[in-house]
């Protein structure tokens, strides 16, 4: 057992996710489309809860927990949420390249207000206001047509799902790219791992997390076209810290699940499975999820994790705390786990965010199925980097944008991974977090017919040679 796998075994008794847990939207989301057309293998019950967003708000300069409903009357604070709104009306093309910070600043709003909109937006996203580019922000949110809801899965696990969708298909884990060659007008693609076995094929899909390609960690033959290779150097792919508690009894209002906290340690809270917790079904055991994204978690993440843990308990404890019961989490806590997706050397952090300078430029990452579907062109890389971030229309670095590529493009027989597992459920399966099981798929001829040399030619690439 690795020190990764110790570090994570026996810490729940039901399923806990170190990454995503959230399916983002309701509307002509294509993962919800699957999953109700589906279902899942083994899990007959398998279905999604759909949680409106934000659930509860928490000030902590005023020590006041408030329910959305509640949070109705406080005119400050629907200002502050319509400024954000506005955004999806403007036109990225007319506005200063600012940052989120800089723009809620400049409409207005109050200091009161200021960091509940980091809690809220920046910390989703994937960073500090001041680290988010609004240009971004603004074109994400004018073709954002999913819809605000979360859904959660109920009755099943990422892993349950990934599992099911990699039945029939020859995926290989633990399997570092270190190079990948093309032929161009040659012929055929090659991966090379890093103990020098291969795999050829006529195609090629990569779907490596940004940082990997920023930090040259796969080598390619001919080198990648420039406009991806400047696009991972301006489009930041940040870190996400979880830290994860243990919970023995329930100390939380009936109808909370998610708590968006400003002024505090950690900008947002949640439970987790929460659907079973929803249900009031009871557990055995709960687990809160504290969240915290981009530089900040990085800062966090640099306190003994026992230390951390002390704090996000000492926060929960003012947020549900009372003068019968002063310490509720304190007293309920059995155990934690911290998890800093920036020290997982096949992750090195958590997911793209809009970015200042980056406008214009993430397009370059794009997965374009029509160029992989049709006979007519023959692409030197399928290559979409941080598949999420660029495969969905509007680029958002989310689950369903990686399920869209997968769903558009043709069938993949081979998949590689660098990572032993390709779930990142907790217990079982440590160590990863919820993606499709690859991020190199290779496309034989069988699912890609063969193209015309002249195109590849067109295309104006250098010819590696491949020895056999
Ligand atoms: C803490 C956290 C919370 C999140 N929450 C949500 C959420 O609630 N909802 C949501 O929709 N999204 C969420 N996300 C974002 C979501 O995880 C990503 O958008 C999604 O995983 C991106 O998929 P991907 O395939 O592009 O990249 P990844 O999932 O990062 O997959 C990349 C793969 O490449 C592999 N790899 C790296 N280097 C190599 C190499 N040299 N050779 C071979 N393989 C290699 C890695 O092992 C990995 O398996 C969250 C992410 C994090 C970290």
């Amino acid at each position: 057992m690795s020190a990764n796998e110790a570090r994570y075994k026996g810490f729940s008794h039901v399923p806990v996710e170190l990454g995503p847990e959230f399916i983002h939207g309701e509307k002509e989301n294509l993962l919800l489309d699957y999953l109700n057309k589906h279902g899942v293998a083994g899990k007959p019950n398998a279905t999604t809860m759909q949680l409106k967003w934000p659930n509860y708000f928490y000030f902590g300069k005023e020590g006041k927990l408030v329910s959305g409903k509640d949070s109705e009357g406080d005119k400050e604070l629907t200002r502050m949420l319509d400024t954000f709104e506005m955004t999806g009306e403007m036109d990225a093309d007319l506005i200063p390249d600012e940052s989120l910070l800089q723009y809620m600043a400049r409409m207005g709003t109050s200091s009161r207000l200021i960091d509940m909109a980091d809690a809220i937006f920046a910390n989703d996203y994937g960073n500090e206001a001041s680290k988010i580019g609004l240009k971004e922000v603004v074109h994400e949110q004018d073709s954002w047509k999913y819809g605000e809801d979360y859904l959660v899965l109920d009755g099943c696990s990422f892993s349950d799902i990934v599992n099911d969708m990699a039945k029939g298909l020859d995926v290989r884990t633990s399997w570092k790219a270190k190079e990948v060659l093309h032929s161009g007008p040659c012929g055929r693609c090659r991966v090379v791992r890093d103990n020098g076995d291969s795999i050829q094929a006529d195609r090629i899909i990569i779907t490596v997390p940004l940082n990997i390609l920023r930090d040259g960690d796969i080598l390619f033959k001919p080198p990648l076209p420039a406009d991806k290779v400047q696009a991972a150097a301006v489009v930041q792919q940040s870190n996400c810290v979880k830290v994860i508690l243990r919970l023995k009894e329930v100390f939380w209002p009936a109808d909370c699940w998610d708590v968006v906290c400003s002024d505090s340690l950690i900008p947002e809270i949640w439970l987790t499975p929460a659907a079973q917790v929803l249900k009031g079904i009871p557990m055995k055991e709960y687990y809160m999820v504290g969240f915290v994204a981009g530089e900040r978690a990085t800062r966090l993440a640099a306190l003994p994790a026992d230390e951390l843990a002390r704090k996000m308990c000492l926060q929960l404890d003012a947020i549900f705390g009372s003068a019968q019961n002063p310490t509720p989490c304190s007293k309920a806590c059995t155990g934690f786990l911290v998890q800093d997706w920036s020290k997982e050397p096949l992750a090195k952090g958590a997911y793209s965010h809009p970015s200042l300078g980056a406008y214009g430029k993430r397009d370059a990452l794009r997965y374009d199925s029509r160029s992989c579907d049709s006979r007519s062109f023959w692409p030197v890389y399928q290559a979409s980097f941080d598949a999420s971030a660029s495969a969905f229309p509007q680029g958002i670095p989310i689950m369903v944008g990686l399920f869209c590529l997968y769903v558009r493009s043709p069938v993949t027989l081979v998949h590689t991974s660098a990572s032993p597992s390709a779930s990142s459920t907790l217990p079982g399966r440590p160590h990863k977090r919820v993606s499709t099981p690859a991020s190199m798929a290779v496309l034989t001829p069988a699912s890609m017919p063969s193209l015309p040399l002249e195109r590849a030619d067109a295309a104006g690439h250098a010819c590696a040679q491949l020895d056999d």
